[in-house]
């Protein structure tokens, strides 16, 4: 066994794969950008070496460099994690080279997988059963268009050398085929730096479900159960589970055969995981090969009692599979959530900022975090998104899945936006429970996970105000304090006090609204105790706010909650799920201003990447305006009304910051009122 290796990668991933190594008595070497001088894996590693600025262009995925790193540290393997170098062949060869271990198949394998229309051809050929498509060399866009034609819409265009969800359209007639062509291909050609397009049928409602595979050296090859990743926003994976739920066992062994012979017709070895598109009739079809290992993992170790990072050490260092086939058990279910900071009410675009307030859940033997920050940390516009992931046991679905949702509650992030409540209203809803899972479950259930209807919305406001009040209270007695007269009745606990107005009027906003709140005090001694008026609505509420605990008592109903601000946006955390909440000074102009009227902004820093729109010309409702590229992905920004392109200030390759004006544009509706 190695005693020492190298893990390049970063965030969790290198976190993850340093715990297991440490528990084997192996050193671990980090590498670390300028970004991640002061990162958690950096902290955990043995050693750690730097590598370069902060684009990933420019550090991780330079292989020369980590190499270096390698041969200078003395490291005899190294685990690549995924993304970065984990797919690239050419830095397996350049490791064998170098006599480095890279922990993970032959360069062969990554080969025939690292293009997914080479992948098909080889899968065809070992009569693994394939989505029906055009896999070819020819690129021409008309060909393409043809075999789209021939197919019938819906078809999905992917990038060949893609991953990630990026580089890929859904069409759904001839008319949109151009337009989505350009765009997969130019997402494909910044992304991977090729722009060749498969094109292949498009299934209405398939699930998802991958298979773990094995391999050794010694020719011999195993699947380790089946993961159903059926829930995914921009074809990207959020809520992963094992096993698959109604998967008959006859379906699974057919699939887990598959997945063996797919791995076996390309010589493999580690860790592999084959993607299947699973119909509602039982039939399957091969997505492509992952030579390396999932984010989603964890879900299996839960599952099998199996640490795939040490079977991956041991097989890279030459031994045989530990199991057999035979010896495989799949006890209970598990659930791994995905945590990232992103705004699910802005179709998950990706977000930065500062973890100002982190507080994770506590960990047992049923719930597992898997994480590469701390509290104070950065999400920067340089990496993924994901925060975290949480990880969860049961000895059964059902069981799994109310672990999860206590995990989530307890889950407190504040200082960006995240996907947590989004997570939370998934868990929660009817059709999750049910296990109606197909790729298209976000879409078809978007009423149930966008607005938790659990929460009350008067309950909600008086929660906020109830906290404002007492937070107010707290802030005069600090400030009484640190005047030396801690005892002045004009400053005691209570949130009132003597020269105040009887009746407190406060304005907040919640759900996009504006609310009006009045709040008088209650003759009581104990408690702050308040009369709330709410929408002509009259609440009895009291309270008390510890840290940013709020004990509260509305109409009768004791809650605790948690709440945390960052940047004027409170967040609130109860046990039906998470809500935001705002003060409006009265500085802050007038109630319900639509601060997003006017000329289009950026929704976040990033790069123009092409004018769609031409200045002069009238546009419909909806009409692509622009490009942009933020965090690896396109978002294409469209007139909100009918009206006319003025100017762009902006071309293709400038950088934007966020909420920057994009261009002059003047709706038609702007017309009619002045
Ligand atoms: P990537 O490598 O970019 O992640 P995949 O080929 O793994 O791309 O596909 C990602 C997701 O896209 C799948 O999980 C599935 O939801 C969807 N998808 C891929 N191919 C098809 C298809 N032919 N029909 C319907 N959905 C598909």
């Amino acid at each position: 066994m190695f005693n020492k290796i190298l893990i390049a990668n970063r965030g969790e991933i290198a976190c993850r794969v340093i715990r297991t190594a440490r528990h084997m008595g192996i050193k671990t070497v980090a590498v670390y950008s300028d970004a991640d001088k002061h990162a958690l894996h950096v902290t955990l590693a043995d050693e750690a070496v730097w590598i370069g600025p902060a684009p990933a262009r420019e550090s991780y995925l330079c292989g020369d460099k980590v190499l270096e790193a390698a041969l200078r540290t003395g490291a005899q393997a190294i685990h690549p994690g995924y993304g970065f170098l984990s797919e690239n062949a050419e830095f397996c060869r350049a490791c064998e080279a170098a006599n480095i271990v890279f922990i993970g198949p032959p360069a062969t394998a990554v080969e025939a997988m690292g293009s997914k229309s080479a992948a098909k051809r080889i899968m065809a050929n070992a009569n693994v059963p394939l989505v029906p498509g055009y896999h070819g060399d020819d690129q021409s866009p008309a060909l393409l268009r043809q075999h789209a034609d021939d197919m019938g819409y819906p078809v999905l265009l992917k990038a060949v050398a893609g991953g990630g969800g990026k580089g890929m359209r859904q069409v759904w007639s001839g008319d949109e085929f151009s337009e989505a062509l350009e765009a997969a291909q130019r997402e494909s050609l910044s992304s991977f730096g090729n722009s060749d397009m498969l094109v292949e049928k498009y299934l209405t409602q398939p699930r998802h479900v991958e298979i773990q595979v094995f391999c050794d050296s010694h020719g011999q090859g195993i699947y380790l159960s089946e993961r159903d990743c059926s829930v995914q926003r921009r074809h990207q994976k959020v809520m992963e589970e094992a096993p698959a739920p109604n998967v008959s066992l006859e379906v699974r062994r057919q699939m887990g055969e598959a997945a063996v012979q797919a791995a076996s017709a390309i010589d493999y070895e580690g860790a592999g995981t084959v993607e299947f598109l699973l119909d509602s009739d039982g039939s399957f079809y091969f997505m492509e090969m992952n030579t390396r290992l999932q984010v989603e993992h964890p879900v299996t170790e839960m599952v099998t009692g199996i640490d795939l990072v040490e079977w991956q050490l041991r097989i890279a260092a030459g031994e045989p599979l530990p199991l057999g086939q035979h010896q495989v058990t799949v006890t209970g279910h598990a659930f791994e959530a995905r945590i990232y900071a992103e705004d699910p009410d802005q179709d998950f675009m990706p977000a930065t900022g500062v973890l100002k307030f982190l507080q994770t859940p506590m960990e047992s033997p049923h719930v597992r975090v898997d994480t590469g920050v701390r509290q104070g940390d950065e999400v920067s516009i340089y990496y993924d998104p994901m925060i975290a992931k949480l990880i969860v046991w049961g000895e059964d679905r059902a069981q799994a899945l109310q672990r999860l949702t206590v995990a989530l509650t307890q889950y407190r992030i504040a200082g960006l936006t995240t996907n947590i409540d989004f997570l939370y209203n998934l868990a929660t809803s009817e059709p999750f429970a049910q296990a109606d899972l197909d790729t298209g479950f976000i879409q078809k259930h978007r009423a149930l996970l966008f607005l938790n209807p659990s929460i009350d919305e008067h309950e909600a406001v008086a929660l906020a105000a109830l906290y404002l009040l007492l937070a107010q209270a707290n802030q005069a007695q600090i400030l009484a304090s640190q005047h030396g007269e801690p005892d002045s009745p004009w400053h005691g606990t209570s949130a009132w006090r003597m020269n105040e107005p009887h009746v407190q009027h406060l304005q907040l906003s919640y759900r996009d609204q504006a609310w009006e709140v009045s709040a008088e005090k209650n003759p009581t001694k104990n408690q702050d105790s308040f009369t709330l008026t709410i929408a002509e609505k009259n609440l009895q509420v009291s309270g008390t706010l510890n840290n940013g605990e709020l004990s509260a008592d509305i109409n009768g109903f004791k809650q605790k909650l948690v709440v945390a601000e960052h940047d004027g946006i409170y967040s609130a955390y109860q046990n039906q799920g998470a809500f935001q909440f705002a003060r409006i000074s009265p500085d802050l102009g007038e109630v319900g201003e639509d601060s997003r009227g006017g000329n289009p902004r950026a929704p976040m820093n990033g790069t123009i990447v092409a004018l769609l729109a031409e200045v002069g010309t009238r546009v419909d409702i909806n009409t692509p305006l622009l490009v942009m590229e933020a965090m690896k992905m396109e978002h294409t920004i469209r007139a909100s009304r009918a009206g006319q392109v003025r100017e762009f200030y902006y071309q293709a390759g400038d950088l934007v910051t966020g909420e920057a004006e994009l261009l002059d544009f003047h709706a038609d509706s702007a017309e009619v009122a002045s």
